[in-house]
């Protein structure tokens, strides 16, 4: 299927590894110009080398902290009128409720609520301008099904998928959509440090601590970055015009509901 969106640009936060990463290639495959950003420039520009090396899309790169003013201010000077925006920053750290103090809870909504917040603010007007847009959020399955260990992750997301029920509507008029991708378990780096934290934390090896956990995902594996990727570039496809404030669980089947 042509997506339709070949010749649009994107900006991919937090995009030189992992799910970031994935989605940005899937967009390039799809034929659409990236500005990719991370903090180490190393990984940042091995991820745009390979992403050349595969496709024929611009690709500029940004190496700043998506979650500090500066950075998000770097960024944005970078990226220009984007036609796509993907928002996404590494996730907090896990812990238990006696661990979080007020400086943890602010950190973990800087990067996980008020930074979204504040790229959609900014990319928002231009796309509206133009008449078209897509901006996707990087969020978690713990927006549905909080995970006790990150509570940090779990108080801050909920507050973006609160905003963005709100936002996608009030913008849905101006051909923009706004919507949130929410990871299960992916096998990227942010979920092996999880296994290690949990290993250590219950004396066990980090292949068995993975073992258990790949044991609670009914479709018996850790989904790709690039499945995660896929399903991001559709999202920002032309032909998901009429998708407006949805949470989409890509997860193996781990969250037992029925919606
Ligand atoms: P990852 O493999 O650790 O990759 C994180 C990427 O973000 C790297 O490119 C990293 O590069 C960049 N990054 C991190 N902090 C940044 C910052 N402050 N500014 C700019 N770039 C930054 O993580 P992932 O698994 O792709 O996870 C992406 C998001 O999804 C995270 O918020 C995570 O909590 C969430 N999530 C992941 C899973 C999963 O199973 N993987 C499940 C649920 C939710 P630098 O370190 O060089 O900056």
């Amino acid at each position: 299927m042509d997506l339709g969106i070949k010749g649009r640009t994107a900006l991919v936060c937090a995009s030189s590894k992992g799910l970031g990463r994935g989605c940005a290639e899937a967009l390039a495959a799809e034929g659409v110009d990236l500005v990719l950003n991370a903090r180490g420039n190393e990984a940042l520009e091995a991820t745009a080398a390979s992403i050349r090396d595969v496709s024929d899309v611009a690709v500029t790169t940004i190496a700043a902290d998506i979650t500090s003013e500066a950075g998000q201010a770097a960024v944005l000077a970078a990226a220009g009128d984007v036609d796509i925006l993907v928002t996404n920053a590494g996730g907090p750290p896990p812990g238990t409720w006696t661990d979080w103090d007020r400086d943890d809870f602010i950190a973990a909504f800087d990067a996980n609520l008020l930074t979204p917040i504040a790229m959609i603010k900014a990319l928002l007007p231009s796309m509206m301008a133009r008449g078209w847009g897509r901006i996707v959020n990087i969020t978690s399955v713990a927006v549905k099904a909080p995970i006790p260990v990150l509570g940090l992750s779990n108080t801050a997301r909920s507050g973006l998928t609160g905003y963005v029920a709100g936002v996608a509507r009030q913008v849905a008029g101006s051909g923009v959509t706004i919507n949130n991708l929410l990871p299960g378990l992916h096998d990227t780096d942010r979920l092996a440090m999880l296994d290690q934290v949990d290993a250590s934390a219950r004396g066990i090896s980090e292949a068995e601590a993975r073992e258990a956990r790949t044991a609670t995902v009914p479709a018996g594996r850790f989904g790709t970055a690039d499945e995660f990727g896929a399903a991001c570039a559709w999202l920002c496809s032309d032909k998901a015009g009429f998708v407006i404030g949805q949470n989409i669980l890509l997860d193996g089947g781990a969250f037992p509901g029925a919606m």
